[in-house]
């Protein structure tokens, strides 16, 4: 099987190359891509091998032309986002890891999906953004969608086999998505002002990119993945339930009409949802370690605390007003995110933008690719605005 990694530099884009080295007589690796970081990219060039490589930032992709003809090796390398969209489609890829953080994805995703691929969705931010669309061009396409996200890898797991992305399964009752809680679980409302951008991304469980690192630590990570699982299982946000779970070793669990809970277990390790997707309905070998029940004793379980975390009743009042409200929500809190790790933000500020933009900006019908687009301009520039009031209103 041909395999494109888009965001290939990433954590879930490592992880990829990491399974997918141990199956050379399975998985060939097709295309590479990421942001600017060229040269990481050709490191994983010259191990890998693809046939194309894909950096977004053309001057990136100039120096990565150099230093790939240094090293004697003819891989070509486009630059910019049509490039993207053209790797995710290339008739070679048979699976599109797509592990592009936040909107950026949504262009490659929704090539991948559009070109019938077996799309490996970690981003997300692009279903959150999209999802009606989104899930509605899978379905017309053909494509299969199978989650990376551990919680939604976990509740897919947990599927009947005539489950099909989108469509509720008979007998569900309730989806429980699992939260580790993030570095501030035990933190009191007081303190959480004045943490830091090293003391967020510093996760108790889970090594993640900055934005996803960031993200857990508000819950706000919990409630993308909320609308997320309403749109991949095709329930309504309020039979989505959060419970805090510190071990992070259930991943999620499936409730069913008569009492039965299935759960998925695992080393809090990506490496597994990635295995698991790449080989579905297959399993093969992850090099993750095989958890030991013995060794942890106890597993706990709590609600979550929506007064120090309110993102989760952000989200949940995004996901019911439904229409562009979700793609208000994710763009605002990338917003919110990046000037909190510049130090531009509070750390409370994060979930007091959102909640500005979601009260000043009303939601509309999501019809189009371009409804959810211009609602991502606009609510980016009205995040930007509220944190920086003085540059906000001369622009
Ligand atoms: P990361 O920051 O480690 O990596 C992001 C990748 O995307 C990099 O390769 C980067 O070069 C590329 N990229 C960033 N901006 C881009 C742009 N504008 N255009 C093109 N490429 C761009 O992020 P990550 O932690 O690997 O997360 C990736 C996605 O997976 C996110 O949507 C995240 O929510 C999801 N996810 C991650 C984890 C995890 O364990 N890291 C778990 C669950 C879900
Ligand atoms: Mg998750």
């Amino acid at each position: 099987m041909g395999i494109a990694v888009l965001g290939s530099t990433g954590s879930i884009g490592r992880n990829t190359l990491d399974v997918v080295a141990r199956h050379p007589e399975r998985f060939r690796v097709v295309a590479l891509s990421a942001h600017r970081s060229w040269q990481k990219l050709v490191e994983q060039a010259s191990l890998h091998r693809p046939q194309l490589l894909v950096l977004l930032d053309e001057g990136a992709a100039e120096q990565a032309r150099a230093a790939l003809a240094a090293r004697q090796l003819s891989i070509p390398v486009h630059g910019g986002s049509d490039a993207l969209a053209a790797a995710a489609a290339h008739a070679d890829v048979d699976i599109v890891m797509a592990a592009i953080v936040g909107a950026a994805g949504l262009a490659s995703t929704l090539a991948a999906v559009r070109a019938g691929k077996r799309v490996l969705l970690a981003n997300k931010e692009a279903l959150v953004m999209t999802g009606p669309l989104l899930m509605r061009e899978v379905r017309e396409r053909g494509a299969q969608l199978i989650p990376i996200d551990s919680e939604h890898n976990a509740m897919f797991q947990c599927m009947p086999a005539s489950f099909r992305p989108g469509s509720e399964p008979a007998g569900l009752t309730r989806l429980i998505l699992t939260a580790s809680g993030g570095p501030f679980r035990l933190m009191p409302a007081a303190e959480l002002e004045s943490v830091t951008p090293a003391q967020a991304v510093a996760h108790p469980k889970w090594s993640m990119g900055p934005k996803i690192s960031v993200d857990s630590a508000t819950l706000m990570n919990k409630g993308l993945e909320i609308i997320e699982a309403s749109w991949l299982f095709g329930v309504p946000e309020s039979r989505v339930e959060v419970l805090v779970h510190p071990q992070s070793v259930v991943h999620s669990l499936v409730e069913y009409a008569d009492g039965s809970i299935l759960a998925q277990m695992g080393a809090p390790d990506m490496r597994t949802p990635i295995a698991q997707a790449l080989a579905w309905p297959e399993r093969i070998g992850s090099g993750v370690q095989s958890l030991r029940l013995e060794a942890i004793r106890r597993l706990d379980f709590e609600p979550p605390d929506l007064e120090r975390f309110p993102s989760l009743t952000l989200a949940r009042a995004a996901a019911r007003a439904g229409g562009t409200a979700p793609a208000l929500l994710n763009a605002a809190n990338e917003v919110a995110v990046q000037a909190f790790l510049d130090r531009r933000l509070n750390f409370t500020g994060i979930a007091a933008v959102i909640d500005r933009v979601l009260q000043q900006l009303v939601s509309r019908p999501a019809q189009t690719l371009g409804d959810v687009l211009d609602a991502d301009v606009q609510a980016r520039h009205l995040a930007r605005a509220i944190i920086e009031p003085a540059r906000g209103a001369f622009s």
